[in-house]
């Protein structure tokens, strides 16, 4: 950094709020404030990210400060490989309050406890007093979802979302849901068929800012997961925003219809690819809600995929926010089953006869990205019947996508996935044997393993997991009601069959533990 003249706020603006209307800017001025931009090597670090994320995320943010340089601000932008940067927030905090003497330092709340709670440190650091205001890019603020929680028994996401239909007015005619229903999942989740038109994501080329951070990236972070190329993420509001749009162009109509379905060879199918984005703050979440609304009422698009993606975004994604600082910090040690099993080296490789998994984890070595179902029954489903580490999972989703930040990832993962809040988000463990995969998917056609085998050393492993993990964990789960007939059924079940299940399930988790390939 070269010497600064003074200043009044030292404005910080952190990676993933490279939003023009952030609210640590508003009534900011051009002539009095800074603006301080850190690419930090501890937030590249803290777990290891993949190759892709930490390049996009370091790209946006180079374009974002030519944007704001470009719009008159002056902006203090400390790289990553800059001989002086300290490689933390708080070191480059300090730095530049002892080279600026700001009055204030402004920064709009981060996504991440873990930085909240280091952000409370710096006043004394610095000397210097800190600014902490909310940020105001969600559609429900964090004591908004504190107030609908208070005092309610189940907090489910179903309800959160009527109420914020009605708040918004989103997909409402005359104060009732479009349509005459809330949700239109009855439509959705059909298996698609390989011979559809498939829609692509729109990709970018890589200009001379992003060339410059992939060899940094390259260079810095070989041993990290992932492939930088291709590399064709959006890093600007202008391009992402023209991302979307070909998604609600080309691929909106049939989202609903094919949300939970998985193709061999096809990772994008009709999702929108847009969460790593809209997470950086290069799109605003009610704003693509109401563009998905007008192509519905345009009739380029059905109610159930309309509802269903207005669903993720104002639904989901607004509630795994709010259950995330509403829970934290005990909520990351959450463990209801106690599973300690560590997670399974192919997990880094993609290298397991279970092409399901394979394939799952496959493209997100590549692409930093799988949608949803993806991580939630292939990959998820999998760590949650084997056993896996709860905290040991959550790590690795955060790492190895393009679109984690823990305030999202970490309430899908520990409350989602792994059931291991005990209930709190899911009414249910979202677990299933090779059934459900085989119906969602072409995987198991040309799988090593057989799904309708149930037993023995070729059968499909998720089909002996699902019943051990049941019978594993009954003590947490007999009271559950929405699992009363796979109890059921295992109750009926002749003892030899069971025990046959348990001890596939056994040989199988063995082989797993002494990391042979299976
Ligand atoms: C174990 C697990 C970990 C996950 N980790 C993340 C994460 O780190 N970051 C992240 O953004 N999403 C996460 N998700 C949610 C979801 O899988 C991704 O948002 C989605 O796959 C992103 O792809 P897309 O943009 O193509 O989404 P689409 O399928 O096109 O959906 C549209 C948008 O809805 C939002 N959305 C959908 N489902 C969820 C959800 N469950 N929670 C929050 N937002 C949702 C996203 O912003 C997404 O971009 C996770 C899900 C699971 C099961
Ligand atoms: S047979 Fe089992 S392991 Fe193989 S793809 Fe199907 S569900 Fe996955």
């Amino acid at each position: 950094m070269t010497t600064k003249t003074g200043c009044r706020h030292l404005i910080l603006v952190l990676g993933d709020q490279l939003t023009p209307a952030i609210s640590s800017l508003r009534g900011a001025d051009k002539n009095l404030d800074r603006i301080l931009m850190v690419e930090a090597h501890e937030e590249t670090t803290y777990v290891r990210h993949h190759k892709k994320k930490i390049a996009f995320i370091l790209s946006a943010m180079r374009h974002f400060a030519r944007e704001l340089r470009d719009d008159g601000w002056r902006v203090d932008y400390v790289r990553l490989d800059d001989d002086a940067n300290t490689g933390s927030f708080r070191g480059e905090v300090a730095r530049a309050c002892a080279e600026t003497g700001p009055d204030t330092v402004v920064v709009t709340e981060p996504g991440e406890w873990r930085v909240r709670e280091d952000i409370s440190t710096w006043q004394d650091l610095a000397g210097v007093p800190v600014e902490l205001r909310e940020d105001t890019r969600f559609i429900v603020s964090g004591a908004g979802f504190r107030a609908w929680a208070t005092g309610r028994r189940q907090m489910r996401m179903e309800h959160f979302y009527r109420e914020i239909r009605l708040k918004t007015g989103l997909l409402m005619d005359d104060g009732k849901p479009a349509g005459g229903k809330w949700n239109n999942d009855a439509d959705n989740r059909k298996p698609a068929r390989g011979d559809l038109f498939m829609p692509q994501p729109a990709r970018y080329f890589a200009d001379e800012i992003t060339r410059e951070v992939l060899e940094l990236v390259e260079t810095r972070f070989a041993d990290h997961i992932g492939s930088l190329d291709p590399f064709w993420f959006a890093v600007t509001r202008r391009d992402a925003e023209a991302a979307f749009d070909r998604f609600v162009d080309e691929a909106l109509a049939d989202f609903g219809t094919y949300q939970d379905a998985m193709l061999t060879g096809e990772k994008f199918l009709y999702h929108s690819v847009i969460s790593a984005y809209l997470n950086a703050g290069l799109l605003d979440p009610l704003d693509l809600c109401r563009k998905v609304e007008a192509a519905w009422r345009e009739g380029r698009a059905p109610l159930n995929a309309a509802e269903g993606y207005i669903r993720q975004i104002l639904g989901w994604r607004e509630y795994v926010r709010g259950i995330y600082w509403l829970k934290m910090p005990d909520y990351a040690a959450s463990n209801a089953f106690g599973a300690s099993r560590r997670l399974p080296g192919f997990y880094w490789t993609g290298e397991t006869d279970m092409r399901c998994l394979s394939e799952a984890i496959g493209q997100t070595i590549e692409e930093a990205y799988a949608h949803h179902i993806q991580r939630l029954m292939i990959t998820g489903n999998f760590a949650l019947l084997a056993g896996m580490d709860p905290h040991e999972v959550h790590e690795w989703y955060l790492a190895v996508y393009a679109d984690a930040y823990e305030w999202v990832e970490l309430p899908n993962t520990i409350g989602m996935s792994q059931f291991a809040d005990g209930g709190l988000l899911a009414s249910k463990p979202y677990v299933s044997s090779g059934n459900y995969i085989n119906k969602m998917s072409d995987h198991c056609a040309t799988c090593s393993y057989d799904v309708r085998a149930k037993t023995g050393a070729s059968a499909c492993p998720f089909n002996a997991l699902y019943w051990d993990f049941l019978e594993r964990n009954r003590d947490v789960l007999k009271g559950n009601p929405r699992l009363g007939q796979p109890y059921a059924t295992w109750t009926r079940m002749a003892p030899d069959k069971q025990q046959a299940y348990r001890e596939s399930a056994a040989r199988f988790l063995e082989k797993l533990d002494r990391n042979e390939r299976v």
